[in-house]
């Protein structure tokens, strides 16, 4: 047996690549993020909010939630396109030999 068992899960510690800037921190435990808005995810999901917070974390749920739907759309129509597409390929091709 090793010393040193493997690690099953990644380290907490973060670190900020080079050339990456960090736009905000948590307050609670200094994690680093990109955006505000993962802070506010962040502090709303992993610690007590304050009530400020707590708006700002319904807030970011709320944006979370319309990018998810205009994805969702997205995709549904790209879907509709290569449907589409796909059938009107299969048409031609067999137009083409009957
Ligand atoms: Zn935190």
């Amino acid at each position: 047996m090793t010393d040193h068992a493997p690690t099953l899960r990644p380290v907490r510690d973060t670190a900020v690549p080079d050339g990456e800037r960090v736009a905000a921190r948590c307050p609670y435990c200094e994690r680093p993020f990109r955006s505000d808005h993962g802070r506010d995810l962040h502090v709303g999901e992993r610690h007590d909010p304050t009530d400020a917070e707590r708006e700002r974390y319904e807030a970011a749920l709320e944006e979370e939630r319309d990018e998810l739907w205009l994805f969702h759309a997205k995709a549904v129509v790209a879907l509709g396109v290569i449907y589409a597409a796909t059938v009107i390929l299969y048409m031609a091709v067999l137009g083409t030999f009957f």
